[in-house]
């Protein structure tokens, strides 16, 4: 991790829960245990040279505590792990810990069982790397709370993981919708306009917002106009390319559409498909088959020049102003301006 890494993650989590000021000390403790409760076993390694280790550590290890896996020789170990990631490994190979230590990005917790009576064996495991020493003679009380401290730091791990991957899904898509979210546009839609100026490339923006949603949600009701919105998002998606151009929610019922790539006429072209998508056939909905239209705001750069840093923002206003007028015309309209290299 790099200088600081931590803080930054912390500082995100930090952020998001702030976003949330209904998720409180209570709510995350429930959470949290849901998660442990609902995450598989974590899966453990034994790998011991000492043949009599396995089964006297495999005899305090129930299914639901450990996932279990053995390997013959550290060797063994190594491809397994390679094949698939083992939150905890129990060993007896000081070679196998330096291995796990010097070469895997993602380390496991990693119980090393010393030779009985030989406090300086147990110190050698924790010089190689271990996380935990344990003697060979080891009594069972002792075992089952040094197997059962390894369980909650697997768990605590995997639980963490899940988290931040939730985390990255939430703020990237939106909920209702699946298409991207306002804060992933504001961080991405600048890196397209710095990307597409870095090579003098096209790039083009479409700003949307349906006509008059309002009155749906008044006359059929707001689960009604979440209906809407969600096959309003899936029908951008379908006129646009794959992999390529983008959508995100960025208001109630306003949409940003970028296409890299893409000069003025494509990009008219590409918002004219857009609004016959929206306008061409009603949305089904439980109230009511609705037809919808929706006004288009178009703001098209041929080729972006670099070293403009407010760039991003200009463009998001001409597109909008575009909008505004599409809507005073009389709606379910394209406007597009075309934003020209300044001259040099
Ligand atoms: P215009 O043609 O001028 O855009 O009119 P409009 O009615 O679409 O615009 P207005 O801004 O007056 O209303 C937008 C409405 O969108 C109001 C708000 O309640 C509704 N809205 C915003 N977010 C959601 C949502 O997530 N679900 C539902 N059902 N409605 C939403
Ligand atoms: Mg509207
Ligand atoms: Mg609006």
């Amino acid at each position: 991790m790099p200088p600081g890494g931590h803080t930054t993650v912390i500082q995100r989590i930090l952020e998001r829960r702030a976003e949330q000021p209904r998720a409180g000390h209570e709510e995350t403790t429930a959470t949290v245990a849901v998660m442990v409760r609902v995450v598989p076993p974590p899966r453990a390694l034994l790998a011991f040279t000492e043949p009599r280790l396995r089964p006297q550590i495999e005899r305090r290890i129930t299914p639901d505590v450990f996932d279990l896996e053995a390997a013959a020789s550290a060797a063994d170990a190594l491809k397994s792990f390679n094949a698939g990631f083992c939150p905890v490994v129990f060993t007896d190979s000081l070679e196998l810990i330096r291995e796990l230590r010097a070469h895997q990005t993602r380390a496991p917790f990693i119980v090393y069982v010393g030779a009985p009576q030989a406090g300086r064996r147990l110190d050698a495991g924790l010089a190689a790397g271990a996380d935990e020493c344990i003697a060979q003679d080891v009594s069972e009380h002792e075992l089952d709370a040094r197997i059962a401290s390894a369980r909650r730091i697997a768990e605590l791990e995997s639980v963490l993981r899940l988290t931040l991957e939730e985390n990255r899904k939430l703020s990237a898509t939106d909920d209702l919708t699946r298409v991207a979210s306002r804060r992933f546009f504001s961080r991405n839609f600048p890196r397209e306009v710095e990307r597409a100026g870095r090579y003098g490339r096209a790039l083009s923006l479409i700003l949307c917002d349906i006509d008059h949603f309002k009155n749906i949600n008044d006359t059929h009701g707001h689960a009604c106009g979440d209906q809407i919105l969600k096959q309003f998002g899936a029908r951008l998606q379908q006129v646009l390319r794959r992999g390529a151009d983008w959508v995100a929610r960025i208001g109630g019922e306003e949409f940003a559409v970028v296409l890299p790539e893409t000069g003025y006429q494509p990009a008219l072209e590409v918002a004219r498909k857009l609004r016959i998508a929206v306008a061409s056939s009603p949305f089904p909905s439980d109230a009511a088959s609705l037809e919808v239209t929706a006004s288009f705001g178009v703001c098209a750069l041929d080729r972006v020049t670099p070293r403009e840093p407010s760039l991003p923002q200009r463009i998001l206003k001409i597109a909008d102003a575009a909008l505004y007028r599409s809507k005073q015309s009389g709606r379910n309209r394209v406007t597009a301006t075309r934003l020209d290299a300044p001259a040099g």
